[in-house]
């Protein structure tokens, strides 16, 4: 490793010579958006905030340490309301700015498994008016900054270091590889796990923000090309090709279906039979992502049972109406064990869904596209429920996190976590 190493940095120094502009260590930025259709916002800063015009720069207001302000969307115009009678508009877009190495308090904004909350952000936010003449409000922040925000909502802080530091590489290409989605809407990227969940310095921690600093700057490629690297929560035990769940898609080279395990080991080998598969979906078979240490255990196995007519719902409102339902049927499954296809058999219309996204969609926002689906009830009659069991939670394309963490445990170093889940990719020092 240590000569690839030698080899990506000798790259990095080319590429900066090459680019006298770019000066080495400078880090690109990205907006963060944070809320969107809101009719007001509420911040402050425990070191107080500099209110500034975006497009002029001139400075409007301070908000004196810890006192709250708001912005309101009124008459097509941004109303600043602050302490001592302050009250001005504005069309122009807002900056809110923390002193040096500081940060703004953003208050109500959602985050992932610690819901909404008041939030510390550092970098600068931007009020803008958006759609409907409604407050967007956008963190904008260098990408290793957002990097520190993004790695311990999306893992707990509290994996091993090799595990944060995959976690971090993985983030890193991500951001630079979907920024600009949200662009119509005045960002790069959202909060939200649509990109990646950001929480903010708030979440920050010393572990990730160490994952962070000692991965910085490094992403992987694919044949000279930035990666697209996709990451789910958990595998249940085989990863999964992108094109078996988004069915639009061709086949990514490195987003290929791998076993998250030795196959030598388990005695378990790929494509399973129906019968053995429904076993193995219903056990915890001994692979990476099987952590009831670190993870939840349904997780990785679950299992639920639907009333048909809560089914009959969500299906319909994926395909459109066929009346009663009488049977859920999986007509395609994947190597890996991934459904994707399975038939809706409605007393008026049958009806396919292709894909596993589309087929979660069906069942209501099933755990994962890898389980099995059984009718209740008396012979002869509808059923009045369906069960259903499965592995994995998430797409389960790209890397496992909690097969991340299995691996870190054993000693595993970040590079080889990403060779194993990303085959073919190298490891590159962007900046
Ligand atoms: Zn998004
Ligand atoms: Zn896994």
């Amino acid at each position: 490793m240590a000569s690839r190493f030698k080899w990506v940095f000798l790259a990095f120094l080319a590429v900066v010579a090459g680019h006298p502009e770019r000066c080495a260590g400078e880090l690109p930025g990205v907006r963060i958006g944070l809320l969107w259709g809101q009719e007001e916002v509420a911040f402050s800063g425990p070191a107080g905030v500099t209110i500034q015009r975006a497009r002029s720069g001139k400075v409007v207001a301070w908000a004196p340490p810890g006192e709250r302000w708001e912005i309101r969307a009124q008459r097509g115009a941004m109303r600043l309301i602050g302490g001592a009678g302050r009250d001005w508009s504005t069309t122009d877009r807002l900056r809110l700015l923390p002193p040096e190495g500081g940060v703004v308090t953003v208050y109500g904004v959602g985050g992932h498994w610690d819901g909404v909350t008041d939030r510390d952000y550092r970098g600068v936010i931007e009020v803008l008016l958006g759609a409907g003449r409604s407050l967007t409000v956008v963190n904008l922040i260098d990408t290793e900054t957002y990097l520190r925000g993004v790695v311990p909502s999306e893992m707990p802080s509290a994996y091993p270091l090799a595990a944060l530091q995959s976690q971090a590489v993985a983030a890193r290409g991500q951001a630079l590889i979907k920024a600009g989605r949200h662009r119509a809407a005045g960002f790069d990227l959202c909060r939200t796990e649509h990109c990646q969940v950001y929480g903010g310095a708030t979440r920050e921690s010393a572990s990730s923000d160490q994952a962070v600093a000692s991965t910085r700057g490094q992403v992987l490629e694919y044949e000279g090309r930035l990666a697209d690297t996709l990451y789910s929560s958990n595998c249940g035990g085989h990863t999964v090709n992108n094109e078996d769940y988004w069915p639009d898609e061709s086949p990514v080279p490195y987003l290929r279906a791998a076993p998250d395990f030795d196959e030598a080991d388990l005695g378990v080998e790929f494509p399973l039979a129906e019968a053995e598969l429904g076993q193995y979906l219903k056990y915890a078979p001994v692979v990476n992502c099987n952590q009831p240490r670190r993870a939840k255990a349904s997780k990785f196995r679950w299992w639920s049972v639907m009333p048909s007519e809560e089914l009959r719902e969500s299906l319909a409102s994926e395909v459109g109406d066929f009346g009663e339902l009488l049977d859920v049927r999986v007509t395609d499954r994947a190597e890996s064990g991934i459904v994707r296809e399975v038939a809706v058999i409605g007393r008026q219309a049958v009806y396919k869904i292709r894909g596993g996204a589309a087929v979660r969609r069906g069942l209501g926002g099933s755990n994962s596209a890898s389980f099995a689906i059984e009718p209740i009830g008396r012979r002869e009659e509808p059923p009045i429920a369906f069960v259903v069991w499965g592995a994995g939670w998430g797409h389960q394309v790209g890397m496992c996190q909690v097969g991340a963490a299995g691996l870190a445990g054993e000693g595993w170093d970040y590079w080889h976590v990403l060779a194993k889940y990303y085959r073919g990719c190298d490891l590159v020092r962007r900046y």
